[in-house]
């Protein structure tokens, strides 16, 4: 990266005001509307590279789905080699058999899987198969947790009530969302006494918001409860799938739900979901009992890619390469941070961990709340101009190709961050 002067974003200002005229904010998912006014040229393993000749060592990686780094070559290689026999069949292929046998194995647990293209959907057909199990319609969740931009999930809270998150969103879909702070075991008691409840679902771990681990003991009591009253366990680990290790966060914490999605980290970048889980519930969807449909549902691009991602996930694990470098990263980002005189809140993995200001002892999105958020936001801004790719809602992803000269560069350029941000 340059470091003479401001950073110009001269043919971003052009692609911009061109995109502006054909595309509602000049993007295509909501989520980039806060982001940064760059337009990306290329990206290979842990760099970014703008139009305008900027470099950014990424730790957004595409909102995650870049677990292995962008273009990982034996990735690419395998999609760009099926596709040449075609790219959707109307039937079915080898491969989507090789990919089902690959993720399950890999897992462990789950006896079945469906894919599909996006986490949201995957959440989907795991609702409608919960419920259709249990004939029971309210399910749980919980504050801060994700699951998709549709109606009946998407949510957000407004004058301390949780609710639509959306203009044009259908609140009535939400009647049914019993919506509980997360990590308090009772109040999941209390609810599953008073309702009856199809299913709760959660991410085992809430990277969503402040990447917040479960407390010790929690998951399992939840694993518990939701045996007792029959409803059914759902894990989202559209974040934490493959990310956390090949069984996610339900082998790091030790619970098997009855349900999980998985997205991002299963395919290399490519754009693939999943649902797994037991082969009694499983078995709906194939009984015609339950429908799950999707024209491009395992496509030869989709299935080469998990085939692949999970083909190098097995043999070449970079899980520890991951927790040495998230981990020396965070500890450099706590000391230059402590030099300047920075109060920032740096926790969670070295696969996936948050920066905030302030310091609080949060276990959920309330105590979340008593971090300075907004401040890491505007901070997030600076980062980004002096060349480290982050998000301004404080999470940082680790990949694959992060290494030495990564965390070199990003330091130093942290350090430069600060110096400009205090001055
Ligand atoms: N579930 C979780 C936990 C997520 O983080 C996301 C997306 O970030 C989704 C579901 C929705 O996935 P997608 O954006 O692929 O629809």
């Amino acid at each position: 990266m340059d470091d003479a002067g401001p950073r110009l974003l001269t043919q971003s200002a052009e692609l911009r005001e061109r995109a502006l005229k054909r595309t509602p904010g000049g993007v295509h998912s909501n989520v980039r509307l806060s982001g940064s006014r760059d337009f990306i040229r290329c990206a290979r393993g842990a760099w970014l590279y703008s139009v305008d000749g900027h470099d950014y060592v990424d730790y957004l990686l595409g909102q995650g789905p870049n677990f292995l780094g962008h273009a990982p070559q034996p990735i690419v290689d395998a999609v760009f080699a099926a596709c040449r026999d075609g790219i959707i069949f109307g039937g079915q292929h080898e491969l989507e058999v090789r990919a089902a046998e690959l993720v399950c194995d890999a897992v462990g647990w789950p006896d079945m899987i469906r894919f599909s293209m996006t986490g949201t959907e995957a959440v989907q057909a795991a609702l409608r198969l919960a419920r259709a199990a249990t004939g029971r319609t309210k399910i749980i969740r919980f504050e801060g947790h994700y699951h998709g931009w549709l109606d009946n999930v998407l949510i957000s809270q407004r004058d301390g009530k949780w609710g639509a998150a959306s203009a044009g969103q259908l609140t009535s879909h939400l009647d049914d969302s019993v919506i509980l702070p997360w990590n308090d075991a009772t109040a999941v008691a209390e609810a599953l006494e008073r309702h009856e409840i199809a299913a709760v679902i959660m991410e085992p771990i809430m990277i969503n918001a402040g990447v917040i681990e479960p407390l010790p003991g929690y998951l399992d009591a939840i694993r518990e409860l939701t045996r007792q009253h029959s409803s059914v366990l759902i894990f989202d680990e559209v974040i934490s799938g493959f990310r956390l290790g090949l069984g996610g966060g339900a082998a790091r914490y030790g619970v098997t739900p009855d349900l999980v999605t998985y997205g991002k980290a299963i395919a290399g970048g490519f754009p693939v979901a999943a649902l797994a889980g037991n082969a009694e519930l499983m078995s709906r969807f194939g009984t015609g009992e339950v429908n799950h449909a999707g024209t491009f549902n395992s496509s030869v691009m989709a299935t080469a890619a998990v085939t692949a991602t999970l083909t190098s996930l097995l043999e070449d694990p970079p899980y520890d390469r991951i927790t040495q470098h998230g981990n020396a990263l965070m500890a450099g980002l706590r000391e230059i941070s402590a030099a300047h005189n920075v109060p920032l809140r740096i926790v969670g993995l070295p696969q996936a961990f948050h920066v905030a200001f302030g310091d609080a002892d949060v276990t959920d999105y309330r105590s979340l709340q008593q971090l300075d958020l907004a401040r890491y936001e505007q901070l997030s801004r600076v980062l980004v101009e002096h060349g480290i790719w982050v998000a301004g809602r404080g999470v940082w992803y680790v990949s694959a190709s992060h290494g030495e000269r990564e965390l070199e560069v990003a330091l130093t350029r942290f350090d430069k961050a600060l110096t400009d941000w205090v001055a």
